[in-house]
């Protein structure tokens, strides 16, 4: 669908905040106006979209994800396990991933993030097994057909079986040919520049999986090329276990230790911190994404976003998997949000604003951003438009609270840097049914 030139979202049935009631104007990749309840735009329009049957929301930003997963979702081999052992058991799964099948996963989970309103997507590639070097290449140009906006992260695995790590030797790489990856894909398809459609950031995946060696060069080359970091951090006991028992102090002391205590950084899970720790991280200002789906599912704890926020920590959402979710549904995400955070901090504080709040704003501090995840004049114009005529809506009374209450699935239309790329609750210029079908066959092949 072209670029349209100036075009009027008018008149929504409810907005997130009061200031753009009678709708927003988009020209090109951005917001450029915002118009209050019962007002016309104060310039001509090419074109309207009559929003008043339509919930506007700013497109989600989903802040943590595994697209290649979504090939393992309940896969028999991890079912009704924690994490490490869910790990230990698809590792050698993981391990036969090829380059259809990155490409084919990529394409399943964008395809689902859009459909559920999602129009930034990150990602957290860790798995590079020989033939799969391209696996980020892979993951870009996907991302560029389907128009959606990406953060992929850059993940490595450098510490094996034999070096007291958690993943099979054949699935890690050494220090040197990760950090020489790293700067080709940085150098290639990282672009600083506000409305960028595609950002590299590095990603060792764990400290139960990679070197400390690695975790300091990762921050060293980040602070030289001025892009994010991102990694898993205290997700589970386990896994603070292994920290004291291999590097003798608890995940955020280590963290600390191989320079990563900085706002450059956001963490995915952040689960299990004690108070100073918390206060640590806040300081700092490192994000935190939070992924309510994953942590229920694998058991791992709830993550005390309140008091991180308090603290100075940006919070977003991120709907982790596929294989720990087990879905990549970015709106339910959100749901899962509210429902899992009422349960440690009651009703009145975790309101259904405050989770959208979470998935826009948050989840766009999380990676850096001040230019998506909100609709105000200048912003990128990334839309979420959802209609509230399905069965489970029937009888709503707050259209924006319904979204999230009555479990919304699927928008109806997203517009993402000004171009619509869902209408009518379809993928524009993808074969969804085709897609299934390449995505079943080679999921079989990994069982
Ligand atoms: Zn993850």
């Amino acid at each position: 669908m072209q670029n349209p030139k100036n075009i009027w979202i008018k008149h929504p049935l409810a907005t997130l905040k009061p200031d753009y009631a009678g709708g927003l104007v988009v020209a090109g990749s951005r917001i450029i106006e915002l118009v209050a309840a019962g007002r016309t735009p104060s310039q001509p329009v090419n074109e309207i979209f009559d929003a008043s049957e339509h919930v506007l929301l700013p497109g989600l930003i989903n802040a943590h994800h595994h697209f290649y997963q979504t090939l393992t979702r309940a896969h028999p081999v991890a079912l009704n396990k924690a994490l490490f052992p869910w790990l230990t058991s698809l590792y050698p799964v993981w391990a036969k991933l090829r380059p259809e099948m990155v490409e084919v996963s990529t394409q399943i989970a964008l395809a689902e993030l859009l459909l559920s309103g999602c129009s930034t997507a990150s990602d957290h590639h860790y798995l590079f097994p020989q033939g799969l070097e391209d696996a980020i290449d892979i993951q870009v140009a996907q991302a560029q057909q389907l128009g959606v906006r990406v953060h992929l992260t850059r993940g490595s695995m450098s510490l094996g079986e034999e070096q007291g790590g958690l993943p099979p030797q054949s699935t890690v790489q050494s220090e040197d040919i990760i950090i020489a990856d790293s700067e080709r894909l940085i150098r290639r398809y990282h672009d600083h520049q506000p409305g960028a459609m595609v950002r590299v950031a590095l990603a060792p995946c764990s400290p139960f999986s990679v070197s400390t060696e690695l975790m300091k060069m990762s921050a060293q080359l980040a602070t030289q090329h001025n892009v994010q970091l991102h990694t898993h951090l205290a997700e589970t006991h386990d896994e603070t276990a292994f920290c004291q028992k291999m590097f003798g102090m608890r995940p955020v002391d280590y963290l600390e230790s191989v320079g990563w205590l900085s706002n450059r950084v956001w963490l995915a899970h952040g689960i299990h911190f004690n108070e100073e720790e918390i206060g640590r991280l806040g300081q700092a200002g490192v994000g935190i994404a939070h992924c309510p789906s994953s942590n229920m599912l694998l058991a791992s704890g709830q993550c005390p976003t309140l008091d991180l926020e308090a603290a100075g920590c940006p919070v977003g959402i991120g709907v982790d998997g596929s294989a720990s979710n087990d879905g990549s549904n970015m709106i339910t995400e959100v749901r899962q949000a509210l429902l899992l955070q009422r349960l440690r901090y009651g009703a009145s504080d975790i309101t259904h604003q405050k989770v959208l709040d979470w998935a826009t704003r948050g989840s766009a501090a999380c990676l850096g951003r001040d230019d998506i995840g909100d609709i105000a004049v200048g912003m990128q114009a990334d839309l979420a438009l959802f209609r509230l005529d399905d069965i489970q809506f029937a009888g709503a009374g707050d259209p924006l609270a319904a979204l999230i209450l009555c479990g919304a699935k699927q928008a109806d239309c997203m517009m993402v840097a000004g171009r619509w790329r869902v209408r009518n609750g379809a993928v524009c210029g993808l074969d969804i049914e085709a897609l299934k079908a390449r995505q079943r066959e080679l999921a079989a092949q990994l069982i």
